[in-house]
């Protein structure tokens, strides 16, 4: 059977090219980079040109990127380490739509001698920036938005919600998991502080993530012990994945065009196409503020989970909601926020894509998709009707 991924906001396939880099250093090279002796200055060399690369890829210096283990280990480095940082201050501002690696905290914080200001969204999973104002105050440690939105792409004004954090003295930091590598990134030119990213993401594997830190940011240690990342983030480096999270930053800078052009034409092609073919079916989230790769769509009088049932049966991969949630029958706690009526929020589905993603892919799954909602409507209590 033809097996067709379209769910890269969980997930992506490991670049070849980035496995073929990493391979020796399981094998040949395995110098602890920290040894004086040849064995650590093979790998350190790579360590510095991983470095180099992640850094390219966000328009920094190399200096202000540390290697972590995950984007959920670079959100909880920098919400911990900047509250760590600020005894004084102990209020934090975030959204209601963010990934649970940084909801979860906030929430957890909260009830742990913080306190949090979660700022809503609209229907179309947009914030207002006075909301983000008013949220923040003298003792504001930290404001955290996410770049863009794991389930429906949006993408937050996250530049104008910096410089208003900035002016009011606390640090900006921003989960960028889901923007690094699919949206063109500049730090040079932003008000980001701290910027948190994930290797399974674009194309590197799981297990090895970054956050960028602006020189001059005070930031306290998650993770204490040794001296590595200059102080930052103990423990040996975890050298084969950092050599192919390197990999995979430079390839995603060479293939941003594909991106923000094929890819974006191929997810318009889907949507518009679905939408055709489709009665009572909506896009949720901002269609213009959007992450290229990304759709999101709520098929009423259908259950998400039975889609993706039917879906995975033909080979299409695909997701109703985020990837720690789909397991179980929890109704999305990002399209709950903006308002998405109930019986619309069962039926959602996302469909994320890649550089992989191909034409055929795409025409299989508009050809696919439509008669099984035909189907599910047809055995469904609420739609038999249509
Ligand atoms: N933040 C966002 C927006 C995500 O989409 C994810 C993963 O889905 C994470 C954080 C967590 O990243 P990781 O899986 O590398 O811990």
């Amino acid at each position: 059977m033809k097996t067709i991924y379209l769910d890269n906001n969980a997930t992506t396939r490991v670049a070849p090219e980035v496995v073929e880099e990493m391979l020796p250093y399981f094998s040949d090279y395995y110098g602890n980079p920290s040894s004086m002796h040849y064995f650590g200055g093979q790998v350190e060399k790579k360590v510095v040109e991983a470095r180099e690369k992640v850094a390219q890829l966000l328009n920094c210096d190399p200096s202000e990127i540390i290697f972590t283990s995950c984007g959920t280990e670079s959100d909880s480095t920098a919400i911990r380490g900047t509250l760590g940082s600020y005894p004084d201050k102990r209020h934090m501002v975030t959204s209601r739509v963010e990934h649970p690696a940084v909801l979860n905290l906030v929430r957890h914080l909260s009830k742990n001698g913080c306190d949090a200001t979660e700022v809503p969204v609209d229907r179309k999973g947009n914030l207002d920036i006075s909301d983000v104002e008013q949220a923040i105050t003298d003792t504001t440690a930290i404001a955290s938005f996410m770049y863009a939105n794991n389930e429906t792409g949006v993408i937050f004004p996250i530049e104008e919600i910096g410089q208003i954090v900035k002016s009011r003295g606390s640090v900006f930091h921003t989960d960028a998991v889901q923007a690094v590598g699919k949206i063109p990134l500049d730090m040079k030119k932003s008000s980001i502080d701290l910027l948190s990213l994930s290797g399974h993401k674009l194309h590197a594997p799981k297990g090895i993530g970054a956050l960028y830190i602006r020189k001059g940011t005070k930031l306290t240690p998650f993770i204490m012990g040794g001296h590595q990342e200059r102080g930052r983030r103990a423990g040996t480096e975890n050298v084969p994945y950092i050599i192919g999270l390197g990999k995979a930053a430079e390839l995603v800078r060479l293939h941003l065009d594909d991106e923000n052009t094929r890819v974006r034409a191929l997810r318009d092609r889907l949507e518009e196409e679905l939408i055709k073919r489709c009665p009572d079916v909506q896009v949720n989230g901002d269609a213009t503020h959007r992450l290229p790769n990304t759709t999101n769509l709520s098929f009423e009088y259908v259950e998400g989970e039975s889609i993706l049932l039917l879906l995975s049966a033909q080979g299409i991969a695909a997701s109703s909601g985020s990837a720690c949630t789909s397991c179980s029958l929890e109704p999305s706690h990002v399209l709950r926020a903006m308002g998405v009526p109930f019986t619309y929020v069962h039926g959602s589905l996302r469909l994320s894509l890649s550089i992989y993603t191909t034409d055929e892919d795409i025409d299989f799954t508009i050809a696919t998709l439509p008669p099984i909602i035909k189907r599910l409507r047809e055995i469904s209590p609420f739609g038999r009707s249509r």
